[in-house]
């Protein structure tokens, strides 16, 4: 119910024209709500959409409707790990991966060198077309209306009896003192709550740039109980391309053909031809003599409140790494933009200072400083007051999704809007919650890591994180994730629900005839020449077994047998994910006897005078770091660290059972060399090699994290 209403007709910029099921302004259904989103960001609109698509009548408030679609920092999306969510939210019919598909100017797999459950989808995108296209996507979304206003406080009831929680929101408070009841709440509010922004020596309050912050809300966190925390951010200033001299730096082209984020999309918009590039140059000792000297007009900086570690700010970026060169990309803003995003120089100088140091950098010498770099400090949940459903423990009914629960970035966003869209609308059903587990998504391992560890810093997804990374790849997410999208969430339209099935039973049949095809290997190799196989083995081969070698495809093969693979073949991206599926079926059924023997060795003991950054195991600085502080007397308590990866876990405990057993050969043979009998758990672990030299790449790749190679 509206009360007292004082809705704007809200004037929007110029959109694509929206189709016939505009939903939005105008005055407000009388009957109230079923769900109600505050907040019109990336968690936001997510979760609108996804509580509208389960049949929910919703409401998404928002401070500025111009501001839906705006991506308050760089113009990109995906990238490691994180384009394994993008992919996740489209398998749950999301929006991003598609509007991604409608608006990017330089697609980009990062991790090619790797295999396909690592890839990266990234795609940098034209700031305008995507901002236009979201806003049409919500705009037509039925049963989702649009209003422009500021939420300052909820309205809250007697809890339900059979639910835990204090209290029962049934509703929001608007700025202007008129109410709106509902029947779940989502809070999306982002970097919003007590939101102030920092600009050298001088802040002021600030949600981001140029918007208000929410003090209201927070307020009304604090007075219900929440546990709270700090968290910093910042972005860096924008150039005007027409001065920058791009001649003479490394210049990085798009794929060719770009791969579309969206199980829906054939193709993406943009012809691969007319994709732009981006541009590498670094910082030098220039750069980075004008930082230090001038720490002390820094406030940003100076604060102790965490920042993301994954997305330094140049400052930190020289204090923990002096004396380097470190990347700037130079990546643009859009097709017509005159706009350069300069990835990596994140700053909170004062604007004269920034404008030096960018001077100083090779191609950037007259380059214009069109915006300073800034820096936002923000009140964030502790998300470990959430259930798995997204569902506040304190306030029944109460959802949060996005940064306020400590993590940073669009995708991880828009990841939890989807769950607390389709949980706030499941919970007005009465029906069960829609979780994703571990070994179901990249979802799943957030939603988890957050809920049951918290964060203390912005969390940032990685593959590395995901126990099951094996399984959980971008090229099944629909697999996954879309038929219980559809039956269980009823977010998922009809047909991609179709679409999904028939890849699955197609993927099904194509396995079953590449398995049921068994020849010996030198007929294989009388068929097919080209593909080197293994010449020792007896046993008969099945057309699946050799699709997992690098040079097969199913094109090969269809040809050395066209019955039954022709029409397998055919289908182009079928014959894609029957070879990924081929390459790691035997690191799957792997993965998982690697994961029992860790879960076997839970107990072990971990030796007291460990040092953790001088011992020879593959470990990031990161977990070293956690080690030292948190002193975990075993294994168990090693994977309970917030922020300690499972390749981290599986490393340490290589490395503390080799002494070990070194240890114990040395008592046994004191004098000799001999060798033990019997297989050590070095040799079993052997075959991780391949995961733990993957997550220090990737760790250390990720220092400078969002590269768009
Ligand atoms: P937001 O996108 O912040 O949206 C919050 C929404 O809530 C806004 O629409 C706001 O108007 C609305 N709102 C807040 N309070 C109220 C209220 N009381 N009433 C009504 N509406 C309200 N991520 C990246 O991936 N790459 C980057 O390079 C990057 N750099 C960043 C730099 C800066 C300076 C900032 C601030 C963030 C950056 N991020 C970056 C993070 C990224 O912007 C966020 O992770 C993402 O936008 C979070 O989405 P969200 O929906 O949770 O919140």
């Amino acid at each position: 119910m509206l009360c007292r209403s004082r809705w704007r007709r809200l004037a929007l910029p110029p959109a694509p024209s929206p189709g016939p099921r505009r939903a939005g302004s105008g005055a407000a259904p009388a009957a109230g709500y079923e769900v109600v989103v505050i907040g019109g960001g990336h968690a936001g609109t997510e979760a609108a959409a996804a509580a509208a698509r389960g049949g929910a009548r919703t409401l998404l408030l928002t401070h500025k409707i111009g501001t839906i679609g705006q991506l308050s920092c760089n113009p990109s999306f995906g990238g490691i790990g994180k384009g394994h969510l993008v992919r996740e939210v489209d398998a749950l019919d999301g929006l991003c991966g598609r509007v991604c598909d409608l608006a990017g100017v330089h697609y980009k797999v990062l991790n090619r060198c790797k295999g396909p459950a690592v890839w990266g989808l990234r795609a940098q995108v034209d700031r305008g077309l995507y901002r236009d296209n979201m806003r049409k996507e919500i705009l037509n979304t039925p049963l989702l209306t649009v209003h422009e206003a500021s939420v300052e406080d909820l309205l809250l009831t007697e809890p339900e009896p059979d639910h835990p929680g204090k209290c029962r929101v049934r509703g929001v408070v608007l700025g202007d003192g008129s109410t709106v009841h509902a029947g779940s709440v989502i809070l999306t509010t982002g970097t919003f709550l007590r939101g102030m922004i920092h600009v050298g020596l001088e802040k002021h309050p600030a949600g981001r740039l140029g918007d208000q912050p929410s003090i209201g809300l927070a307020q009304t966190l604090e007075r219900l109980g929440f546990a709270v925390g700090r968290l910093k951010t910042g972005t860096p200033p924008r150039l005007a391309k027409d001065t920058i001299d791009f001649s003479g730096l490394e210049e990085r082209t798009a794929d060719n053909p770009p791969v579309p984020f969206s199980f829906l999309s054939k193709a993406v918009w943009i012809k691969p031809e007319d994709q732009l590039s981006c541009y590498l140059t670094y910082t030098n000792p220039k750069a980075q003599q004008i930082v230090q000297d001038n720490l002390h007009l820094n406030n940003h900086v100076r604060e102790t409140t965490k920042g993301p570690r994954y997305c330094p700010s140049l400052e930190a970026k020289v204090l923990r790494f002096p004396n380097r060169e470190h990347q700037v990309w130079l990546e643009p803003e859009g097709l017509e933009s005159n706009v350069i995003y300069p990835q990596g120089l994140s700053m909170t100088l004062p604007p004269e200072l920034q404008e030096q140091v960018i001077k100083s950098i090779r191609g950037l010498e007259k380059a214009k400083m069109l915006q300073p770099g800034y820096g936002v400090q923000y009140d964030y949940l502790d998300p470990r007051q959430l259930t798995a459903s997204l569902e506040s423990r304190l306030v029944q009914r109460l959802f949060f999704a996005g940064q306020i629960n400590g993590t940073t970035g669009y995708e991880e966003a828009a990841a939890q809007g989807v769950i607390a869209g389709i949980n706030a609308c499941l919970r007005v059903r009465g029906k069960p919650p829609f979780i994703v587990s571990r070994t179901e998504g990249y979802i799943g391992v957030l939603i988890d890591d957050l809920t049951t560890l918290g964060t203390n810093e912005p969390y940032r997804m990685f593959t590395s994180r995901v126990e099951f990374r094996m399984s959980l790849r971008p090229d099944n997410a629909d697999a996954r994730l879309t038929h219980r999208g559809f039956e269980e969430a009823g977010c998922v339209s009809q047909q991609r629900y179709e679409q999904a099935v028939e890849m699955k039973a197609a993927l099904e049949d194509g396995i079953a005839a590449l398995k049921s095809l068994q020849l010996s290997v030198s007929k294989w190799s009388q068929l097919i020449p080209e593909v080197h196989l293994s010449s020792n083995r007896r046993s008969p081969m099945s057309a699946f077994d050799v699709l997992q070698y690098p040079e097969a495809n199913m094109e090969i093969l269809a040809r050395a047998i066209p019955e039954p693979l022709r029409k397998f073949a055919q289908w182009r991206e079928l014959s894609e994910r029957l070879k990924i599926e081929a390459a790691y079926e035997w690191c799957v059924v792997n993965q998982q006897q690697e994961i029992e023997e860790v879960r076997r060795d839970e107990a072990l003991q971990l030796p007291e005078d460990l040092d953790y950054f001088a011992i020879d195991a593959s470990l990031s600085t990161e977990v070293r770091e956690k080690l030292s502080s948190n002193r975990p007397q075993t294994i168990g308590a090693v994977s309970r660290i917030p922020g300690i990866t499972p390749a981290a876990i599986v490393n340490l405990l290589r490395f503390v059972k080799n002494k070990q057993q070194k240890a114990e050969k040395l008592k046994a043979f004191p004098q000799t060399d001999k060798y033990l009998p019997g297989k050590t758990y070095s040799e079993k672990a052997a075959s991780q090699t391949q995961i733990s030299a993957e997550l220090s790449e990737e760790e250390l790749e990720s220092t400078f994290v969002k590269t768009p190679v």
